[in-house]
């Protein structure tokens, strides 16, 4: 039995089998082989096992995103069979007496320099569809088959780190828990644990080497603690208290149908914040009363080429559909910072965090803007949708936007197609917008506050870097005047404000929230019915949290 502490990012316990992640950067040593046809036998039953895995990807990505967004795998399927690559791999095995992996590592990285240098658009886009194929096939030769694992039980994910692209592709249902050595707090990664109710640990100094998949382990979230080989003690222990998690998530269940209202009559909205279209199961089931947030961006990662205008209209259609009229505000494309996606070409920055994301690559790269707002706005006409804008700084951006949905407006009444323009709004998550939030006011729907880059911007603390987490602090005083600021110039005009960074769950500042007026806090589905809960024990006192 071994025990190790990290930071708790989403509390909660579980127990089960662990499953290994490990980095991509391993390195395929070529190893001199005497069995050629053993190795070509190797590789042919890689071959089949790819086939089979992306054949479940398909099926999966069909129900999650629609044809049109999973047609990549069936494309994936396609390339393993072609004659071209697999003899090469053969060739180079019996020629050079080479072990399978190396073949296929080599085989790959040629065939997909070849295809990054040809001039057609496509055909260089393939380059890295061939990388693709060929790591899997090298996972699957390994043994390191990370992709494959949403074929087996339930179990705790391991690894030294995950990237918000990585965490946005795992089957939920499939993933007990996360650990992992790296992380910080404040990261997306974090957040879309919290966002799949799924208990997990980060900063834990584990030596991955020693740890392997199969292995039976415990995490606590509770007291931050991950323990490898339990002893029957610690496996009985944490069964008792797993069941208790139950009954308390139970007595949660009975607050469903419920309102958000105070003892003496104050109402709230709460709202869920979601990144894909399956997440609206999790708002239905915590019975959100709206989607407050919808991290678009999500829709970006994970693939290796922007998403359509139809893929997109279907995604957002869809979520508006299932919501059944029920608010669902959906973010434009927040891309960048720790969001990163190759086919954008972004570059390196040496400070991304404040670099070329969000709304500045919308203003700059319009083609992938108007095509979003086309999305958008088609898919208004389906449901109760609403949008909004994140990172904003000045007047002159929102009115830039305003005259873009104008062209946009014009495009769709040319191509007549049913469009609605719909609610738009702001995200108050920088400084800059918080002290002109007077002026802006005047120019939106609403405002919602993003607690979690306010909070960095205000603090000058990298939400990313995990040697601040101790000083990253959403109750300083700074950010609580803000917010209560913000809160009286969006009322002083006339519109709503909500609250959807982290904060919005934190249930020590909910009767605070309530007070000062806050209309709407949108969290994570799993925390919906714990905000109500702690909404409905409200006596509006005179107490007061300074801001
Ligand atoms: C925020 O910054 O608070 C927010 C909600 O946006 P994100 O966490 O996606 O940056
Ligand atoms: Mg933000």
């Amino acid at each position: 039995m071994k025990r190790y502490s990290g930071k708790t990012v989403y509390k909660g316990i579980q127990m089960g089998p662990v499953f290994v992640l490990k980095g991509k950067e391993s390195q395929v040593k070529r190893v001199r082989i005497e069995d050629a046809q053993a190795e070509i036998e190797r590789v042919e039953h890689a071959v089949r096992k790819a086939q089979e895995q992306l054949q479940r990807l398909y099926d999966k990505a069909v129900k999650e995103v629609g044809e049109a967004s999973a047609a990549i795998f069936e494309v994936h399927q396609m390339m393993l069979e072609d004659e071209d690559y697999l003899e090469a791999i053969h060739n180079m095995i019996r020629t050079e007496m080479v072990n399978a992996e190396y073949a296929a590592a080599v085989t790959g990285d040629n065939f997909s320099e070849m295809f990054a240098n040809m001039d057609d658009e496509y055909m260089k886009a393939r380059a890295a569809d061939i990388k693709d194929i060929s790591t899997r096939l090298v996972n699957n030769l390994t043994g390191n088959e990370d992709t494959d694992f949403e074929s087996k039980e339930p179990m705790i994910i391991v690894a030294d780190d995950l990237t918000p692209s990585e965490t946005v592709q795992m089957d939920k249902e499939k993933i007990l828990a996360f650990v992992t050595v790296h992380g910080s707090a404040n990261s997306h990664t974090a957040i879309l644990a919290r966002m799949m109710n799924i208990p997990a640990l980060i900063g834990v100094p584990l030596d991955l080497d020693a740890i392997h998949t199969g292995m039976y382990a415990v995490v606590d979230g509770f007291q931050g603690e991950v323990i490898f080989e339990p002893d029957e003690e610690t496996r009985a222990d944490a069964k008792e208290r797993i069941e208790q998690e139950q009954e308390k998530l139970r007595l949660l269940e009975e607050l469903k149908g419920k309102e958000n209202v105070t003892l003496d009559g104050r109402k709230i909205q709460i709202y869920a914040n979601i990144g894909s279209v399956s997440d609206v199961a999790y708002v239905l089931e915590n019975d959100a009363g709206g989607i407050g947030l919808f991290r678009s961006e999500f829709l970006y990662l994970g693939r290796d080429q922007f998403p359509t205008e139809e893929e997109q209209f279907q995604a957002y259609k869809q979520v508006a559909q299932m919501m059944a009229g029920k608010k669902v505000i959906i973010r434009t494309l927040d891309i960048g910072a720790d969001k990163q996606v190759d086919y954008f070409n972004l570059g390196r920055e040496d400070n991304p965090a404040m670099g070329y994301r969000a709304i500045r690559i919308c203003l700059t790269q319009q083609d992938i803007f108007r095509t979003q707002l086309r999305a958008l706005f088609r898919a208004a006409f389906y449901g109760n949708l609403s949008v909004m804008y994140p990172m904003i700084i000045s007047v002159e951006e929102v009115k830039a936007i305003a005259a873009i949905v104008e062209q946009v407006k014009a495009e769709l009444e040319q191509d007549g197609l049913p469009y609605r323009i719909p609610e738009q709004g702001i995200m108050i998550e920088t400084p800059a917008a918080v002290l002109i939030s007077d002026e802006l006011a005047k120019l939106v729907d609403f405002f919602s506050i993003g607690t979690n880059d306010l909070t960095q911007y205000t603090l000058a603390i990298d939400r990313q870097n995990e040697k601040l987490d101790a000083f990253y602090n959403p109750h300083h005083k700074a950010i609580l005047r803000m917010i209560q600021m913000v809160v009286e110039n969006a009322h002083k005009a006339g519109k709503w404000v909500g609250i959807c960074g982290e904060l919005g769950a934190d249930r020590e500042l909910t009767e605070w929230f309530v007070r000062i007026g806050v209309d709407e806090l949108s969290v994570a589905p799993s925390m919906v019915l714990k905000v109500r809960k702690a909404v409905r024990e409200i006596r509006i006192s005179d107490g007061s949290i300074s801001g």
